[in-house]
């Protein structure tokens, strides 16, 4: 009997020493060759006449042998050479110490070429692909769509995808169809094994295309049922919340009279949807996008008070110190009318005063309480936690969310994000969020002029960051390190730092990076930030100010050696200026070496909306780049593409929606297969509650 568990070593001209070549790929049992899919694939099935051949192409030749040979060159090369004629012409096939290929050919033999033709006295092919025919043979080489698969040194395409074909013509007709009837009918896929037999081998494109459809369809399908699955039990579980009496004044109304400013419609849009999910029995899990400046923070602190007038603690966390202090003056400030207590919770707190805020967090004196990762830590209890924030998301984990919610009884979960996450991950990881959009930024905000300048530009930037400042303004120059390196070969915010100093010998500069003592690094926001006197004119950085500080006077961001820095990023500290009313100019010195420092370069430079530079972002790197593994949290794809099989995601999750309706349990017959290729596919990884 065979199976698809069976090792791969039962293929014929599989042996041990290939075996271990195929491991490094991942590859250990018949199974895993079958869905060793091809990474593209080459149309060798156009034959063309050999006087008609392109010189310089791709091409394909069919022909006979009229004669071969091995000849030495002076430099003791050893040339083996076959001359194939097909009536029009006669084109040479030349392979390098490569006598052994001798034995496979001889004179009379027709065969077919696919190589890139040259010319060197007669018409070449150097080391073409060739397949000799044979009438009962099926071509596997050339003649045909060809496979070409990703693997590794040593394994050359010719022998695995002799292999492949071997495993597909033997092992196919194994292969699990794991859809149900009426699914596969009503999106109109191909069958399993067809689809197995096409993606390797197929006649045509158009097979090819709807056998890819197949096999992705099959991979959503499943990562789809998890996710339903996983949201259909901690609905289950969750038995309602308590009826939510309003237990102190209208804080949030009260709110919105002492807001300096007016909601743009998108906040109020947000606030709206925010006030209903707080009012409901589920809790909440709700996603805010909105560009950097479009006013997060606000509907933050709408939201905690929401929490606050119905009883509970709030928690809102930031993923660095200096961002949680931010909020934490702010909070203080804006609802000092409000006489509610804040709390700070950051891993700097001397050990005394932490022990105090865990025990008022604990003890229920703290009404919102602000921090890092400090506050999803095992010695972080609450009294009473009603909802949690998460400001820029994208700088922690998935697993963050999780922790957070542990804390509590499943509190409200408010997530803001200034990057976009796209539509197959919303489908996915974040399949069981509520995405709101804030696609307007506050009236009032003029565009901000970013220019790339080089070295010699130098002098006259100076000069007018110094006009910029005797017109009240503020200005950041960013550095990638915080010292001398002797490894990298950057700019550094400690040196530049005391040679800046003389240059603007007549302003006041501060210096901030991630190193600096806690007292220290607050001294230097209070005073540029205006907090404390004497203020700060230039504030020297490393990317500690990357995230979400707000100082709205500060008008110039300087970023020196911007090509260091990841598109992402570069937003982000634009995103630090152009936050007032002012006219704001983001300088990039920047010298790039590489094709990809000047698209980044570029792509920042012609645009300041967030989703268009995320996305470039992810063109220029790739998802995993982009998100991190860790970050999306998805299983490794086979063959689906996250960005490009969006419509096939969003059928997917239809018909797994509908399934796990139906029979949550997957106790139908027909559904036996779906369970077990879960539980291969997925595993643990999503805690997925044991089903059945
Ligand atoms: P982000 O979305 O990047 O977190 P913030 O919440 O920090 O943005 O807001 C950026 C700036 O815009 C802050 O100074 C904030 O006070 C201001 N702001 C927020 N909402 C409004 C509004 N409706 N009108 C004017 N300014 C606003
Ligand atoms: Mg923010």
């Amino acid at each position: 009997m065979q199976h698809l568990s069976d090792s791969a070593q039962y293929v014929k001209g599989v042996g041990p020493q290939r075996l271990k070549l195929f491991h490094r790929c991942g590859i250990f049992t018949v199974g895993d060759l079958l869905y060793y899919f091809p990474r593209r694939y080459e149309d060798r099935s156009c034959i063309k006449a050999i006087s008609k051949v392109n010189i310089g192409d791709f091409e394909t030749v069919q022909g006979e042998i009229r004669t071969l040979g091995i000849r030495s060159t002076k430099s003791k090369l050893n040339i083996f050479q076959l001359a194939v004629s097909d009536g029009t012409g006669v084109i040479y096939a030349t392979w390098f110490n490569q006598n052994y290929l001798k034995k496979f050919f001889k004179v009379g033999d027709k065969i077919i070429l696919s190589g890139k033709v040259r010319l060197f006295r007669t018409l070449q092919m150097n080391s073409p692909d060739y397949e000799i025919i044979s009438d009962d043979s099926e071509k596997i080489h050339s003649g045909r769509i060809v496979p070409i698969y990703p693997l590794t040194q040593n394994l050359n395409q010719r022998l695995f995808r002799k292999i492949a074909k071997e495993v597909v013509d033997e092992y196919s007709h194994l292969a699990k169809d794991i859809l149900p009837a009426d699914i596969k009918q009503s999106d109109g896929l191909i069958d399993i094994k067809q689809a197995i037999k096409n993606i390797h081998f197929p006649q045509n494109f158009f097979q090819q295309k709807r056998a890819r459809e197949r096999l992705v369809f099959d991979e959503f399908f499943i990562l789809q049922v998890g996710i339903a699955l996983r949201r259909h039990y901690l609905k289950k579980s969750f038995t309602g919340r308590k009826k939510q009496e309003t237990v102190k004044k209208d804080l949030a109304q009260e709110f919105k009279k002492i807001f300096p400013f007016t909601f743009t419609a998108a906040q109020q849009k947000v606030i709206k949807e925010i006030e209903k999910d707080i009012a409901g029995e589920q809790p909440m899990n709700r996603l805010i996008q909105g560009d950097v400046g479009s006013g997060k923070t606000v509907i933050a602190i709408y939201a905690l008070l929401l929490a606050l007038e119905r009883g509970y603690q709030g928690a809102f966390m930031a993923p660095t110190a200096i961002l949680a202090e931010q909020h934490y003056f702010t909070l203080q400030k804006i609802l000092l009318p409000l006489n509610i207590n804040i709390g700070l919770l950051i891993s700097e707190l001397s050990p005394k005063t932490k022990a105090e805020v865990l025990k008022k967090i604990s003890g229920g004196e703290i009404d919102i309480i602000i921090g890092t990762h400090s506050l999803i830590q095992k010695d972080a209890q609450y009294k009473n936690l009603g909802l949690v924030v998460i400001d820029e998301q994208h700088k922690f984990g998935v697993q963050q969310r999780a922790e957070l919610g542990k804390k509590g009884a499943r509190p409200h979960c408010l997530i803001m994000s200034a990057t976009p996450i796209p539509r197959t991950l919303a489908l996915t990881v974040y399949g069981d969020l509520d995405i709101s959009l804030i696609d307007e930024l506050p009236s009032g905000r003029q565009s901000i002029s970013t220019y790339w300048l080089k070295e010699k530009k130098r002098e006259g930037l100076y000069n007018f960051i110094r006009e910029e400042i005797k017109k009240g303004r503020q200005a950041y120059i960013v550095y990638p390190l915080i010292e001398k390196s002797e490894k990298i070969e950057l700019k550094n915010a400690e040196e530049h730092f005391e040679y800046l100093k003389e240059i603007f010998a007549d302003l006041n500069l501060g210096l901030l990076h991630g190193r600096m003592g806690k007292e220290e690094k607050d001294e230097v926001m209070r005073r540029f930030s205006g907090k404390e006197k004497p203020h700060i004119d230039i504030l020297v950085s490393t990317t500690v100010i990357e995230v979400g500080l707000d100082i709205p006077n500060a008008s110039i961001m300087v970023i020196e050696d911007a090509e260091h820095f990841g598109l992402s990023q570069l937003h982000q500290l634009r995103g630090r200026i152009g936050r007032g009313s002012f006219k704001s100019y983001c300088f990039l010195l920047a010298n790039p070496k590489t094709e990809e420092g000047v698209k980044r370069l570029n792509s920042i430079v012609r645009s300041q909306d967030g989703f268009q530079i995320a996305e470039d972002d992810l063109q220029q790197r790739g998802v995993g780049e982009f998100f991190g593994q860790r970050q999306h949290g998805l299983p490794e794809l086979r063959i689906g593409d996250i960005l490009k099989d969006v419509k096939i995601m969003e059928r997917a999750k239809v018909f797994a929606d509908e399934l796990v309706q139906k029979d949550y349990c997957l106790s139908l017959p027909e559904h036996q297969l779906i369970k077990q290729e879960l539980r291969e596919r997925l595993g643990d990884r999503w805690g997925l509650v044991s089903v059945g």
